[in-house]
């Protein structure tokens, strides 16, 4: 397109990333956690974190839905700054669905009612409204046949994969994931990832934290590689994985693959 027939949307939003990281900086009383974090994520692009423990790598999604409050730097999704003092939270983060090691279901409601109780508390949906949506999500992650059980019945892939379409029925514009296939037994791990892989094919834009080298090889548009609270090396997922360019990127690599 071209300058002259640019119109004032497109100057506001269309070439904005998706999720914009400003020089963040977090830290824990003395714990200077995250040292000034820049990054983009684009529409539609899926971006793997990875690096040790104790890098920041949660630390850094729990500050782009500001589950964290970030000691410096701003923080964009959708264009708008979730740092900025007067923005509206609640209205900011339901633009963000988030997914984690532990799946947080709630344990003495059904599969159907974990989808729904949030919609209807949150989004102030109708109960008819929340169950179509929760049954388009259980279906997206192909769970409509476990509707009616209670979390304790299902395994833990199964448990991931309603709270990841928990997630979904808020209708996010981006997806963060927290070591989303940590606490699973290995055999169950597949069954996530290929959620994750569909809902990447779809279009969500997606961060995504994790060890499974292998998904972000073949998912991943970007792997950022974060050591120490700083992102140390990033690129095309296939590049970082498989030619990284630094010591400390090759270090890690070397004892997780
Ligand atoms: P990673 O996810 O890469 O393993 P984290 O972001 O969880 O790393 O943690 C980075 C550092 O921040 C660690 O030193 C951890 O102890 C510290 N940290 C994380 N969350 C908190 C918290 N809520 N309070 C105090 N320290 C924290
Ligand atoms: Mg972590």
């Amino acid at each position: 397109m071209s300058r002259t027939t640019r119109t004032a949307a497109d100057t506001m939003g269309a070439d904005r990333a998706e999720i914009e990281i400003r020089g963040l900086h977090k830290s824990f009383g003395d714990n200077h956690v995250l040292r000034g974090i820049d990054l983009d994520v684009a529409r539609g692009e899926v971006v793997c974190v990875i690096g040790p423990s104790g890098s920041g790598k949660s630390t850094l999604l729990r500050c782009v839905n500001l589950l964290e409050e970030p000691s410096g730097g701003r923080v964009f999704v959708g264009g708008t700054e979730l740092t900025d003092p007067d923005v509206d939270i609640d209205a900011a983060r339901r633009r963000i669905g988030m997914v984690f090691q532990q799946f947080n279901l709630f344990p003495h409601v059904s599969v159907t009612a974990n989808l729904t109780l949030p919609q209807r508390r949150v989004l102030g949906r109708d109960k008819a409204e929340a169950a179509a949506v929760a049954r388009e999500n259980l279906e997206r992650v192909g769970l409509a046949a476990k509707a009616d059980a209670y979390p304790a019945q299902l395994s833990g892939g199964q448990q991931q994969r309603v709270a990841i379409a928990r997630a979904l029925s808020m209708g996010p514009e981006v997806m963060l994931f927290d070591e989303p296939t940590s606490a699973l037994d290995p055999e169950l791990v597949g069954e996530v990832l290929s959620v994750m892989r569909v809902l990447a094919g779809e279009g969500m834009t997606m961060m995504v934290v994790t060890h499974e080298m292998s998904f972000a090889r073949e998912v991943a548009d970007r792997v950022v590689f974060m050591d120490g609270g700083v992102i140390v090396e990033q690129g095309p997922a296939e590049q970082v994985v498989t030619r990284p360019t630094q010591e400390r990127t090759r270090d890690f690599l070397n004892r997780v693959l």
